[in-house]
């Protein structure tokens, strides 16, 4: 294929470092003699036909900022076979080659369909601050949430010293431990709640609160993260401490600042090799993959292993947490 033009979305939910992916995106393509059209809201600005030309210029002063300048949307329409391939006609007589999708396994999911079902050539850009994708060690936004996290609960870390008490500290994640883990681990946690736990139970975490007490901790704090099944989220955990306890304990949902925000050094370098990677590899006839990164390594994915089990939390770390928590 000559590739001539080509579209760039982000899609699900905003993470950090998306904006410095479409800049590589378009300085990339720019450098070939690409055009690029930044689609808007994701597959809803497909759905919409609400695509612009997007210039080098469009992209300055955007690698530092968080959010996208694309914009984001859920589109539920694009579940449906028709509408992708009413998308697909769309694209076509658009003259639009090919797509760039930045965003999380939902994205990937609907970037597979294009793919396979409707022949538009698709690369994927991991964005979801979740880090939970197969096949790839980070996607853009975790390492910037892991840093928003670290700093909200240094500061808690103070009040909870100065007066004595447990915090209970919701981080996103709602079927990943990844943001919950890594956090716990950097914010020296006494304990941590998170879904792929196959141990966590109240007793324990009562057993373990109650041991860092004998041990001399006067305050201690509880990395929850939102999507726990078995004990629910900060609140319901919290609630249940204060009536078994008559603890004076307080619970702090980090929520969405752990979104926002400047990217931090990884997330900006690792949008920009992938965004020009990306336009690199549609140019030279690749497609049907996402880009990740392995041992350091830029490394290119299946779409289809979208599907695969999400990764857990590293052995490592979890392994450790029990430890230096005492
Ligand atoms: P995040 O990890 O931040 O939530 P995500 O990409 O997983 O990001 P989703 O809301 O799951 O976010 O998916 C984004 C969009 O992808 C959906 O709004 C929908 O348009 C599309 N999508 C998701 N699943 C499918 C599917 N099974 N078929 C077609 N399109 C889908």
């Amino acid at each position: 294929m000559n590739l001539k033009r080509l579209g760039v979305l982000t899609s699900g939910g905003d993470a950090p470092g998306m904006n410095a992916a479409i800049r590589a995106v378009v300085r990339q393509a720019s450098a070939l003699d690409i055009e690029v059209y930044g689609v808007y809201r994701g597959f809803q600005g497909l759905v919409d036909q609400d695509w612009r030309p997007l210039s080098s210029r469009n992209c300055a002063n955007i690698l530092q900022r968080g959010g996208t300048i694309l914009n984001t949307a859920r589109c539920d329409a694009f579940r449906v076979k028709a509408v992708r391939a009413q998308v697909a006609r769309d694209l076509k007589a658009a003259d639009i080659d090919a797509l760039v999708v930045i965003g999380g396994d939902g994205s990937f999911t609907g970037a597979t369909l294009l793919s396979e079902e409707q022949t538009i050539p698709c690369i994927g850009i991991p964005g979801t601050i979740d880090n939970d994708l197969p096949g790839t060690e980070r996607t853009l936004g975790f390492d910037t949430a892991l840093n928003t996290a670290i700093g909200a609960i240094d500061r808690i870390r103070d009040t909870a010293s100065a007066h004595e008490r447990l915090f209970l500290v919701e981080v996103m994640g709602r079927s990943s431990g990844m943001i919950a883990v890594h956090t716990a681990i950097a914010c020296g946690a006494e304990a941590v709640i998170y879904p792929e736990s196959a141990t966590d139970t109240y007793e324990e975490l009562v057993t373990q609160l109650r041991a860092g007490w004998v041990r001399g901790k006067r305050s201690s704090i509880v990395v929850v993260a939102e999507g726990d099944q078995q004990l629910g989220n900060a609140y319901a955990v919290g609630e249940r401490l204060r009536q078994d306890h008559d603890l004076d304990l307080r619970v702090v949902v980090l929520g969405h600042i752990q979104r926002g925000g400047s990217p931090s050094a990884i997330d900006r370098i690792w949008g920009s090799l992938w965004g020009a990677e990306a336009v690199k590899r549609l140019a030279a006839g690749e497609k049907g993959c996402y880009l990740g990164a392995q041992a350091g390594d830029l490394v290119s994915i299946p779409l289809a292993r979208i599907h695969d089990p999400r990764p857990a939390p590293p052995a490592v770390l979890t392994d450790l947490l029990p430890v230096l928590g005492r």
